[in-house]
């Protein structure tokens, strides 16, 4: 098995990454700890890249980066890559989108997940990029996920994602359809 940095210190995004790639060879591990990456990239993908091509650079190893959030139309793509730092909580920030979007009658939105993958001399070896569209409801609905999971409403399902089982969320969302789009890249490497 070949060791796969995850460049996070997170250690539930270590294990959701693990579930999405637990078919394959890769032996994936968590980031050293006092490896400090700043996200100062403007879009999703500069940042997976970013986060991933440093952690490469400072192991040696193979790394695997994501980066994700959501992008509402009638603002211009915010909360976009700023969508963690939105607020100080997961309902401050429902709040504050709700908020700014008020009465606009355009409520569609895209969940976004890019995920880069750096070899270990730190260059790039592969790129994916996930897109769930949807809508921004007026008041939260459901109670699993996180996040902006209860204002977010995807058409297909007629569920926000909060109302989704969690398999029905990992086959629609941002992050199942990127890593969907990875597993075949993986594999060919
Ligand atoms: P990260 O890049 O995966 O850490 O996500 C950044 C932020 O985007 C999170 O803190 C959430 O606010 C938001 N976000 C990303 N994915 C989801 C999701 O599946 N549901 C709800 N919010 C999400």
């Amino acid at each position: 098995m070949t060791i796969l940095i995850v460049a996070t210190g997170n250690p539930g995004k270590l294990k959701e990454m693990q579930e999405y790639l637990e078919e394959t060879n890769w032996d994936l591990q968590l980031k050293p700890q006092e490896l400090d990456i700043e996200e100062t990239g403007t879009t999703f993908a500069e940042n997976a890249r970013l986060k991933a091509v440093t952690v490469a650079k400072a192991t040696g190893q193979w790394a695997i980066a994501d980066d994700s959030g959501l992008a509402v139309d009638a603002l211009d793509g915010r909360p976009g890559i700023y969508s963690a730092r939105y607020g100080a909580n997961d309902g401050d920030r429902i709040q504050r989108l709700l908020r700014e979007l008020a009465e606009t009658r355009d409520r569609r939105a895209q969940f976004i997940c890019a995920i880069a993958l750096a070899n270990p001399q730190g260059a790039i070896a592969l790129e994916v990029q996930g897109c769930c569209p949807g809508t921004i409801l007026e008041a939260p609905r459901g109670q699993g996920g996180f996040g902006y999971d209860p204002i977010f409403w995807v058409e297909q399902q007629q569920q926000t994602f909060a109302e989704m089982a969690p398999e029905t969320k990992k086959a629609c969302s941002h992050r199942g359809l990127a890593f969907k789009q990875l597993l075949p890249k993986l594999a060919q490497l």
